[in-house]
């Protein structure tokens, strides 16, 4: 059920929070042994929290808009007293002192925080692989990866293990791995959502946002999390806009970009043929499609590569074994103690960005590199801006293939950073992105169709999102593993 479905049964009496709780409980323990989406859960706590929020309804006192849904929270969002590990060794006993700003917020409004999910360590990568401590499997075929980084959250959503998630985005850590798995997932704009208690990665380009299966539900738990917070000073201080309220109106007239560089070799055939089915699904809604160009999008991989590194150097420097987090139990100097704490705790990947960032940063290179790239991302926002001019919102696919085998990239890292050709640009350039289910491919592995608008756009994004949706049935689609559906009611 979708969490609209389940707010609708307990407001109708038909549900508690306790029963849905138990059911998706008893959904993980389930298919957890098959998905692996979860780092961390506690079934205790999730009881306690839905029976606080039946208490709540039965005083008559007043209710938050995810009353007794679940939420899974990515690994890389500080939780107050629970573990946060960002699936690293490193972090592997971090218990924060503190909650993110979006935790705050889901409290707020009732969820029912729903466990600890899966990511490449520090969100780098593109398939959960690079995490310190199990795979994640995709719900659609559990040979192949669930994408990534944010690939618990979205195989725990699509395996109906919990109705919503959070992930986090730096370069597409949340579409793709939605489009992989078949569901939807948003980047809100940069500054959106306050990153407050998001363990950094690339600063600059992190941002938090929704899985959801439908663009309802993502609209319902963007609306939580949305808005100024004064502990991140690139939080916007803009309001937030009733992303509900218009959603079942049409855009219209509606021009909608093609980007050129979009569909260039190096796409799937399959993947494109679908992604041109639903662009010609938005023909037939009376939309214009627009052939644009972003020049410069053959650079967005080569300067995200830069950029994305350069601050990951920077952030993860903190991590040394003093500070923060594991210390090596080799006796040896300070400067030893770092580098056999760090050697230690650090994975393979995330040793190979420090390395990057930290070449590209260092004197004599970083105006060759650091810079070089800075003047590219400015370029590639400015190509953005001119095709804003002409349409409304951006289309084209979110990954240039579908969900592919774990195993088939982990040691190709140029490979599986072309996963990320579609959507480092939105990062790069701030600007929001939304990935929803547009059909299977013949092997019964779901696409994803990305539409990408000019910042703070998200209300606008998921009206045209939702405007394919009536006229579809993906985001109904439940992977066969779900066939034993534990009903809630
Ligand atoms: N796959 C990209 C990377 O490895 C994006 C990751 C992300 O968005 N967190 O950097």
């Amino acid at each position: 059920m979708t969490a609209v479905e389940l707010l609708h049964l307990q407001q109708k009496g038909e549900l508690t929070a306790q029963t849905i709780a138990e059911a998706f409980l008893s959904a993980v323990q389930q298919r957890e042994p098959t998905l692996r989406s979860f780092l961390w859960m506690d079934s205790e706590d999730v009881l306690r929290q839905a029976a606080a929020v039946d208490a709540k309804r039965r005083a008559g006192q007043p209710l938050g808009a995810l009353a007794g849904v679940p939420v899974a929270i990515k690994d890389v969002l500080c939780t107050k007293g629970v573990r946060t590990t960002c699936a690293s060794k490193i972090l592997a006993n971090f218990i924060p002192p503190y909650d993110a700003h979006v935790i705050e917020r889901l409290k707020a409004a009732d969820a029912i925080l729903f466990g600890k999910t899966n990511m490449d360590e520090f969100a780098m990568g593109s398939s959960t692989e690079n995490s310190a401590f199990q795979q994640t499997r995709n719900p659609w075929d559990s040979t192949r990866i669930p994408g990534g980084s944010s690939g618990g959250s979205a195989a725990a959503v699509a395996g109906c293990q919990t109705p919503l998630a959070l992930g986090t985005d730096t370069g597409g850590s949340i579409r793709q791995p939605a489009a992989l798995c078949g569901i939807v997932g948003l980047k809100p704009t940069y500054g959106r959502v306050s990153r407050y208690g998001l363990i950094a990665y690339a600063s600059s380009l992190d941002q938090i946002g929704p899985f959801a299966h439908d663009v309802t539900d993502c609209a319902l738990l963007l609306q939580v999390i949305a808005g100024h917070d004064a502990r991140d000073s690139t939080s916007a201080p803009l309001p937030v806009p009733d992303y509900r309220a218009e959603l079942e109106n049409p855009v219209r007239p509606l021009r909608i970009g093609i980007p050129r560089e979009f569909f260039d070799k190096g796409l799937d055939p399959e993947v494109e043929s679908l992604v041109r089915q639903a662009l010609r699904e938005y023909e037939k809604l009376g939309a214009t499609l627009i052939d644009v160009s972003l020049p410069h999008s053959p650079y967005a991989l080569a300067a995200y590569y830069i950029v994305a590194p350069a601050e990951a150097s920077s952030n993860l420097a903190r991590y040394d074994g003093m500070h923060y987090g594991h210390r090596t139990s080799q006796k040896s100097d300070l400067i030893g103690t770092y580098a056999k704490s760090r050697g230690e705790g650090f994975g393979k990947e995330v040793q190979r960005r420090i390395m990057i960032g930290t070449y590209v940063l260092s004197s004599g290179y970083k105006d060759a590199y650091y810079r070089k790239a800075l003047k590219v991302r400015r370029l590639i926002k400015q190509d953005y801006d001119h095709a804003f001019q002409e349409c409304d919102v951006l289309m084209g696919p979110t990954s240039p293939t579908a969900a592919f085998r774990i195993g088939e990239k982990v040691n190709d890292p140029l490979a599986m950073y072309l996963s990320d050709v579609y959507t480092v640009g939105c990062n790069l350039a701030g600007l929001p992105g939304l990935s929803i289910p547009c059909g299977f491919t013949r092997e019964g592995l779901p696409v994803g169709l990305q539409l990408i608008g000019p910042p703070f756009s998200e209300e606008k994004l998921l009206r045209i999102a939702r405007m394919y949706e009536k006229v579809t049935d993906w985001h109904t689609r439940r992977p066969p593993l779900i066939s034993a559906k534990p009903n809630p009611a």
